[in-house]
């Protein structure tokens, strides 16, 4: 069993995933990029993950081929779907049951497509199947949020190649999200407009930093950007919630989503990438806090944050919080804007 385990000098959770069980010999082994002659992820391949939790296919029974989308749980997962929180004070520490889901979303059974690859028809189906499974996650009452994520290239942490992306659900509000969520609501309590909108508006009008438009979408590289060529892709009306997008809005995200990816693939040369969803977590009652969400459907605003894996987080990023960018925003975006694609 995983445990989550919290550091009050740090103010961090860490999820010590003992089911993994990796001693000093493993982690030298790792460093050589394995490629497996089969992939689990390959049609024909079904029986060798764990039975399909979600699927899009043609025709055919579950856990056959002719899929399109394919969501199976991790077979190594961080978090355990059984059991109870256990949440429990240790010395000066805390700690809890490492509950969760950890699933993996194949976006196409063509072993040499990446999802920038894909027809916008196939990424909108990748984006039903995370609606999809967000929405039911959500029922479950342990969870507090829902990490939706992709790893690109060995350097971005894939360790198959196979093109996926991976949800978590977690027990907690992971912090990245609860200061943003904070933020957002702290600034609507006394402006009560959106901090999204606003910078969406004042981003549009600037357009140093704008990538590409579209009528309902827009890519921007961030103003502070920690990271060459890091991007954000905002839906451009006020929506707090990923999974409130209908199928019309899921297939211009997916244009919006295919055009950020190619050209990020073409100016650098396929480049090892994560990108994380944001979306507002599950609204489960929080007892003795009624109102605890009273605001977010006008405080928060869903979006994609995507950074390339260009440059190694080195001593001074450990050390201090501190980035130093060696692209201008402003250069990266010009960049990005100027691609063929
Ligand atoms: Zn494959
Ligand atoms: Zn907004
Ligand atoms: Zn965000």
């Amino acid at each position: 069993m995983s445990e989550l385990r919290w550091d009050p000098l740090k103010l961090h959770w860490v999820i010590i995933a003992t089911d993994r069980g990796r001693r000093p010999r493993d982690f030298q082994v790792e460093t050589e990029a394995a490629e497996m002659t089969s992939c689990p992820f390959c049609y024909g391949n079904e029986n060798k993950t764990p039975g399909e939790i979600f699927a899009i296919r043609s025709s055919g029974p579950p856990n056959s081929p002719n899929w399109k989308v394919r969501v199976i749980p991790n077979k190594y997962p961080a978090l355990r779907i059984e059991g109870d929180l256990n949440k429990r004070g240790y010395g000066l520490y805390d700690v809890m049951s490492g509950i969760g889901a950890h699933e993996i979303i194949v976006e196409t059974p063509d072993h040499e497509r990446g999802l920038a690859d894909l027809t916008p028809a196939e990424i909108t189906d990748v984006l039903v199947a995370y609606r999809t499974r967000y929405l039911d996650l959500r029922k479950d009452l342990r969870f507090r949020y829902m990490v939706l994520f992709k790893n690109h290239g060995t350097r971005a942490g894939a360790t198959l190649s196979h093109a996926h992306s991976q949800l978590i659900a977690v027990p907690l509000t992971p912090p990245v999200a609860a200061t943003e969520l904070k933020i957002c609501r702290e600034f609507y309590d006394t402006k009560e407009r959106c901090i999204f909108c606003d910078l969406i508006e004042f981003e549009l009008s600037a357009g140093d930093r704008v990538v590409r438009e579209f009528a309902n979408f827009v890519t921007v590289t961030p103003y502070a950007s920690c990271f060459p060529f890091e991007l954000r892709l905002y839906p451009k009306k006020h929506s707090h919630d990923f999974a409130l997008m209908n199928d019309g809005q899921l297939s211009e995200l997916a244009v919006a989503l295919k055009d950020m990816l190619l050209r990020l693939k073409t100016v650098l040369k396929d480049p090892p990438y994560n990108f994380i969803l944001h979306t507002a977590p599950p609204m489960q009652q929080r007892l003795g806090k009624p109102e605890y969400w009273s605001s977010i459907s006008y405080d928060y605003h869903w979006h994609i944050e995507l950074v390339p894996r260009l440059t190694q987080i080195a001593g001074f990023e450990w050390g201090t919080g501190f980035f130093i960018n060696p692209t201008s925003p402003e250069d990266a975006a010009a960049f990005l804007r100027e691609a063929e694609i």
